[in-house]
């Protein structure tokens, strides 16, 4: 099987882990976490949104999150920027990186943005002009990609549009979002077939939640269609604030766990990661659903039970624990 021999990640949970929460965060605690993320190895973090403070009470402090590891290097920190205001904001702390978010549909777009997907690209124009004129790099991204919860399945024709739109705009790096989980792996391979052969020159990284269990399989089918940037969030966080019954992206310990366990490299210290997953799980109360917080690591080896446990009719062990009976 050919799959690539580097991933990158881009961990997420800062912001769309984050924004998710309803109880407040502290700053600090934010801080400290996001500098932990900055030692695994992950390339990226995205670290906030410049949204308006009404809009994601929680992501308020962006400013000063940014200011206050900005001095982090040899990680990339991204920032989603929705209006020319954001990106100001964004562009005047320092950040060097911005995500622009569309939906693939009008009915999410309406839900999230409060206007149709056309509209939302013409909003795009002045935030690349700001960018440009700053020497500040943008990337795109597009929610429901796959699957919307108020219009269902998304034709390709859709994504090949939206991704023609961005093009135009002079940007190379877009992000597809399985915002509410409802992409399958035959759909991801399929669409990355069509998108991969129309514009070769995107970089296109995915985006997945695991909302109906399927992210895991849908990352190792854009593995296999050479994908090689992946987005993912410490211990499962996120969510989407506008789509019914969304949860958490894929768990950024068991991207990373899977595609090492195959061979591809992420470059990712994976019990760093581990430790800043616990650690995050104890600063919030909760993970987003982790599956290796729950189970640890295949390397993870057991010693074996000092007898030969086996059980006669009656569910009773035998072989010298002829005492202790079986509970099931
Ligand atoms: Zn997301």
């Amino acid at each position: 099987m050919k799959l690539p021999v580097n991933v990158y990640i881009c961990e997420v949970a800062p912001r769309d882990g984050f924004q998710a929460e309803t109880n407040w965060i502290p700053t600090d605690k934010k801080v400290d976490i996001i500098r932990a993320l900055a030692t695994t190895g992950v390339s990226q973090i995205e670290v906030t949104s410049f949204v308006h403070p009404k809009a994601i009470p929680q992501l308020k402090d962006a400013e000063e999150v940014v200011a206050r590891v900005r001095d982090l290097t040899g990680v990339t920190f991204r920032a989603l920027v929705p209006n020319v205001k954001g990106a100001q904001r964004a562009i005047a702390v320092g950040i060097k990186k911005l995500k622009l978010m569309l939906s693939a549909t009008d009915s999410h777009s309406l839900s999230n943005a409060n206007c149709k997907v056309e509209d939302a690209m013409r909003g795009f124009d002045p935030i690349v002009n700001v960018a440009n004129q700053n020497g500040v790099h943008v990337s795109g991204s597009i929610s429901v990609a796959f699957g919307c919860p108020f219009e269902g399945v998304v034709p390709v024709d859709q994504i090949v549009r939206i991704v023609s739109s961005y093009r135009e705009m002079g940007i190379g790096e877009i992000s597809l979002a399985d915002t509410t989980g409802m992409a399958n792996s035959k759909q991801v391979y399929e669409y990355l077939d069509v998108l991969r052969s129309e514009f070769p020159d995107v970089l296109f990284s995915m985006h997945l939640h695991n909302t109906r269990g399927m992210a895991l399989a849908n990352a190792f089918a854009a593995l296999q269609k050479g994908v090689t940037h992946f987005d993912a969030s410490i211990a499962g966080l996120g969510g989407c604030p506008y789509a019914p019954g969304a949860t958490g992206n894929v768990a950024t310990e068991d991207l990373v766990h899977s595609f090492e366990e195959m061979g591809v490299q992420t470059g990712v210290h994976l019990d760093t990661l581990l430790a800043v997953a616990r650690q995050v799980k104890d600063v919030l109360g909760h993970d987003g659903g982790s599956f290796l917080l729950r189970a640890g690591t295949c390397s993870q080896l057991y010693s074996l039970p000092t007898h030969q446990e086996k059980l006669n009719d009656e569910g009773v062990v035998r072989d010298g624990l002829s005492d202790f009976t079986w509970r099931a």
